[in-house]
């Protein structure tokens, strides 16, 4: 058989697709190899999100330039956002690179590698092309939990974002053949699915019927054999009360909902193209805390967006408290060639978004730490995952608002259980807790 190598950066919508690649590859009789050096193809996944992300590739690809002098006939191939958006760049800084194939061919990646080794040239496939559900099963099946992706694309136009370019317009699978895969993954003992789009509460628009999340929530919630569903990222613009009551009453759907504020300020939401307000992101936080009261929340925000002031930081941090986030991502605001912002003037210098980027770290930890300490001395329902990597003795799982928990349990529980847990300590990054038999006072219980 021959070995495949494959690197994955950026997001989970890049994991579920190097995870595609190497089913389909596997049916063409390459088996996965964690060893570069053994590799007869390595297909790099890439992220164009921010700079940085893609200076990571182009030193990955120098690393593999000295391989493939080594190993003149290993294939290279770059896949994902930056196949789509640098393509150019790629064939310039990287002439070692075979295949580049954006996302609409991942499909076709089998005869892609053979198209090169036929022709002895390197071959480009980034067109556009029509959504196409790859049903084959990826290699780690057997885990517990896993990423479907439901839809792809987005049309929102923030003014600082490639993904519309990188993964074109919102196009939706049809809810059959979302239910189906599911099936499938909880026949092999998949327990946790996450609904993976760009926009994926805009999911379903694309259809003819046109569905929607809420919808496909209800549909997924019906297979038996799966416990928990996340899903994300959701957009703030796309948010309906429809959705709200779904979280609700859908009972497999987990209290934990991402949802990207990027920025507290008005004027800088605006700017950004967001299309909505602080107080309608308040109003709908409200809507969720009030349909569901446990509901953990997380969000991203961006410092440095080009004229962003001292006092828009003020309104960040401010939101930060009144949300009272579980987790938060601070990016600092990056460049991409090509959109709006990128040729907005009063672009922020990089040692103040520094200091702006540790001052909201700073309150996001603050608030994070208040909102986990809520948690000592409950009873939350946790997944089992299994033994815990540090101590074999304990077992470690998550919570429905995806806390990690390591814990005492007492040798009863098997990897997949749903056990009820009391947490007898808060750590930064984890909670540590013993079995308990009661379920009543349960907080993100099951419904
Ligand atoms: N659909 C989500 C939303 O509501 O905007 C965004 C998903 S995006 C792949 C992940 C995050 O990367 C964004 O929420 C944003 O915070 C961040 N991001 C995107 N473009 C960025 C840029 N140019 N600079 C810094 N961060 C960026």
């Amino acid at each position: 058989m021959a070995k495949l190598h494959l690197i994955t950066y950026g997001c989970q919508m890049n994991e579920y697709d190097s995870e595609r690649v190497a089913g389909l590859l596997r049916e063409q009789r390459y088996e996965l190899t964690e060893d570069e050096t053994a590799a007869d193809v390595i297909l790099v996944n890439t992220c164009a999100i921010r700079e940085k992300a893609e200076d990571k590739v182009f030193s990955k690809l120098g690393e593999l330039r000295a391989l493939k002098r080594r190993n003149p006939g290993l294939l290279i191939g770059v896949m994902g956002c930056m196949a789509q958006l640098q393509q150019e760049a790629v064939q310039r800084r990287a002439p070692q690179v075979d295949l580049v194939l954006g996302s609409p061919a991942i499909a076709r990646v089998a005869a892609l590698i053979d198209q090169v080794r036929r022709e002895r040239r390197p071959v480009m496939d980034t067109g556009e092309a029509p959504l196409v559900k790859i049903t084959v099963r990826p290699p780690a099946a057997s885990a517990l939990r896993a990423f479907v992706t439901v839809m792809e694309g987005c049309e929102k136009h923030c003014t600082f974002c490639v993904v519309p370019r990188t993964r074109g317009r919102e196009r939706s699978h049809p809810p059959e053949a979302i239910v189906a895969e599911i099936r499938g993954l909880v026949a092999d003992g998949c327990r946790e699915v996450t609904l993976l789009g760009q926009t994926v509460n805009a999911y379903g628009r694309d259809l003819a019927p046109p569905r929607d999340l809420a919808e496909l929530l209800a549909r997924v919630n019906d297979i038996d054999g799966l416990a928990r569903i996340r899903f994300t990222t959701s957009n703030p613009y796309n948010l309906t009360d429809r959705l709200i009551r779904a979280m609700r009453d859908v009972p497999k759907v987990c209290e934990y909902f991402h949802l990207p504020l990027q920025s507290g300020s008005n004027r800088v939401l605006e700017r950004m193209n967001r299309g909505y307000t602080r107080e309608r992101y308040l109003d709908l936080v409200g809507a969720l805390r009030e349909a569901v009261p446990e509901m953990a929340l997380s969000t991203d925000l961006i410092v440095g967006f080009p004229g962003e002031t001292e006092a828009d930081v003020d309104d960040t941090l401010d939101m930060v408290e009144r949300v009272a986030y579980d987790n938060a991502f601070v990016f600092r605001y990056s460049r991409r060639p090509g959109t709006p912002a990128a040729s907005m003037p009063d672009q922020v210098p990089e040692d103040v978004k520094a200091r702006r980027h540790a001052r909201l770290l700073d309150a996001v930890t603050r608030t994070a730490a208040a909102r986990s300490r809520r948690l000592a001395g409950r009873v939350v329902e946790v997944l089992v995952d299994g033994p815990s990597r540090k101590d074999p003795g304990q077992l470690t799982g998550r919570t429905r608002c995806n806390r990690v928990v390591n814990f005492d349990g007492g040798g009863g529980a098997r990897p997949g259980a749903l056990v009820h847990v009391r947490v007898a300590e808060v750590l930064p990054h984890s909670l540590r807790g013993a079995m308990a038999s009661e379920a009543e006072e349960a907080v993100c219980l099951s419904r």
